[in-house]
């Protein structure tokens, strides 16, 4: 079984019999746990250095006061880093912007995209009281097409009617001039996914939001890809620009380093989290849960 890293640091630290301030000898025991804690919630290990470092900065010199342990004293110190590299701001999908808004979904395939684009749209659907179209931009898989009208139905918002032979870009224009027509507020368009990063898929996504003017670009990944994680987020944010990252499958026994990994390679915010398979599974993202799950 996982011992947290909260233990792991007491039973460290907590045998230090001196009182006053921790010294770099202390610290850097601690910070080894902290690190083999990082990367078992698989962050990735470049954002584990920085993050250290961080940490090595705030505890070295740091005074002990009497009211805690040495031990309790480095474990805020970590969580307090990790909500910082969390982002500690919960940021929302941003709807400002002229109606109908564009919202892009983009991720690989299997991420959970058409799923989420469903979730989300219900979710302003019933507490932003928006009015919502969706639709598929997947022209090579007529199932995930499908997908997405079923899930519409379910949650009750409307997707754009199929014309077949269509391009990605002549169904996302025809989905806005539709919900402009149609006095939407919010087009949320599901971009066609890939197993792998590749470039064509790169190349449609970046056209549809050089057309769309999209207002938001939600990726969408799942916390379960661990280190991959990181990959995917810095190609699609370097090559599309991201606004936002969504982060599935959270009810799984991801520990959350995918968060981590992703915004501080990134920079991006998380805005929502995926955290089961029905459509209302959808929840804020709160860093200091977050950061207590890595702590374990
Ligand atoms: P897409 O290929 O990225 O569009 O992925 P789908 O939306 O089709 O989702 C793939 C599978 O993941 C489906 O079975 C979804 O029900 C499931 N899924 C999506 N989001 C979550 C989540 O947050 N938690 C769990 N457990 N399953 C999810």
């Amino acid at each position: 079984m996982f011992e947290g890293l909260s233990e792991k640091l007491s039973s460290i630290l907590d045998g230090l019999t001196r009182r006053g301030a921790l010294t770099e000898e202390d610290v850097n025991a601690a910070l080894r746990e902290v690190r083999r804690a990082l990367l078992e919630a698989d962050v990735a290990l470049e954002v584990v250095r920085s993050f250290v470092d961080k940490v090595r900065t705030r505890a070295v010199g740091a005074e002990v006061i009497r009211s805690v342990t040495p031990g309790q004293m480095v474990v805020k110190i970590v969580h307090d880093q990790l909500v910082e590299m969390l982002g500690s701001d919960a940021e929302t999908i941003d709807l400002n912007a002229v109606p109908p808004v564009p919202i892009l979904m983009v991720g690989l395939q299997g991420s959970g995209k058409t799923t989420t684009t469903a979730k989300i749209a219900k979710r302003l659907t019933d507490r932003s009281n928006r009015r919502v179209l969706m639709a598929s931009l997947d022209t090579r898989r007529p199932a995930a097409m499908e997908q997405l009208a079923i899930l519409g139905k379910q949650v009750g918002v409307e997707t754009l009617p199929i014309v077949a032979g269509q391009s990605a870009v002549q169904i996302a224009r025809r989905a806005i001039e539709a919900a402009r027509l149609g006095g939407f507020d919010v087009v949320m368009l599901d971009t066609a996914g890939r197993v792998t990063v590749d470039e064509a898929l790169m190349a449609e996504a970046a056209e549809v939001k050089a057309a769309t003017n999209a207002h938001e670009v939600l990726l969408v990944a799942d916390a379960l890809t661990g280190q991959d994680a990181v990959n995917t987020a810095r190609a699609f944010d370097g090559r599309i620009g991201v606004t936002g990252i969504v982060l599935t499958r959270m009810d799984g026994d991801a520990r959350g380093g995918a968060a981590l990994s992703m915004r501080a390679v990134t920079g991006r915010p998380i805005k929502l989290v995926g955290t089961g398979e029905k459509v209302d599974a959808l929840e804020e993202f709160h860093p200091g849960r977050v950061a207590n799950r890595i702590l374990g």
